[in-house]
């Protein structure tokens, strides 16, 4: 498929050994990227983890959810910002609203890529636990099995890669936001009454300016 990044996130626990086994099996890969959401165990310390981020440079985020405290370490190389341990379940940190300008992406490929496609779903796909493939984690459209029709018969449909097509000045009040081209939101856009729009709101009030994360 030339994917050149991949997430990992995992539901079970697993032992610092079985991750190493896991991340061996991309040594020789052509993805450029790993992001990684480990449920916590006692053996994801921080030196434990920063020595795995170091030993396997593709890593660019290592999330451990599920931890009994919230904190974060500078990571040890330059292409990954820093290891977060967080006290929430796996769902509130893949499905977070965005919270802050912190969270905005800032460079020209974004800025090129939201002109017409949408920053979050353009050519993503998620195969769930259970096999099945989907636009995004949340999504709640399945579009068949990894097992028995393939990724690629999948990916490759127009069905599938419609929503690829909904930048964000299609959907409604992100269109009026000046954030439009660097904002990653992860809300999947629905259309009503022939209108693109989000189903939940953003913290952020496009006609104040204004956060409203308290
Ligand atoms: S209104 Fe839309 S573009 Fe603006 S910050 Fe919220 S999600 Fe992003």
């Amino acid at each position: 498929m030339g994917c050149q990044d991949i997430q990992l996130a995992f539901h079970c626990k697993h032992s610092l050994a079985k991750i190493r086994k896991i991340l061996n099996c991309f040594e020789n890969s052509s993805f450029r990227s790993i992001e990684l959401i480990l449920n916590y165990t006692g053996s994801l310390t921080a030196s434990n983890l920063r020595n795995l981020a170091d030993k396997y440079r593709r890593i660019s985020q290592l999330v451990v959810y599920n931890s009994p405290t919230s904190k974060s370490i500078q990571s040890p190389h330059f292409s990954m910002h820093e290891i977060i341990w967080t006290k929430d379940q796996i769902s509130e940190e893949l499905f977070a609203p965005v919270r802050s300008e912190k969270q905005f992406s800032v460079n020209l490929t974004l800025f090129c890529e939201s002109q017409n496609f949408n920053t979050y779903l353009n050519r993503k796909v998620v195969i769930a636990a259970n096999g099945e493939i989907k636009n995004a984690p949340n999504s709640k459209i399945e579009f068949g099995n990894y097992n028995s029709a393939g990724l690629s018969a999948i990916v490759n449909t127009k069905e599938f890669q419609s929503l690829w097509h909904v930048k964000k000045d299609d959907i409604e009040v992100c269109k009026e936001c000046e954030y439009r081209h660097m904002c990653l939101d992860n809300r999947i856009p629905v259309k009503k009454e022939d209108k693109w729009i989000h189903e939940t709101n953003c913290l952020y009030d496009v006609y104040t300016g204004r956060w409203n994360t308290n």
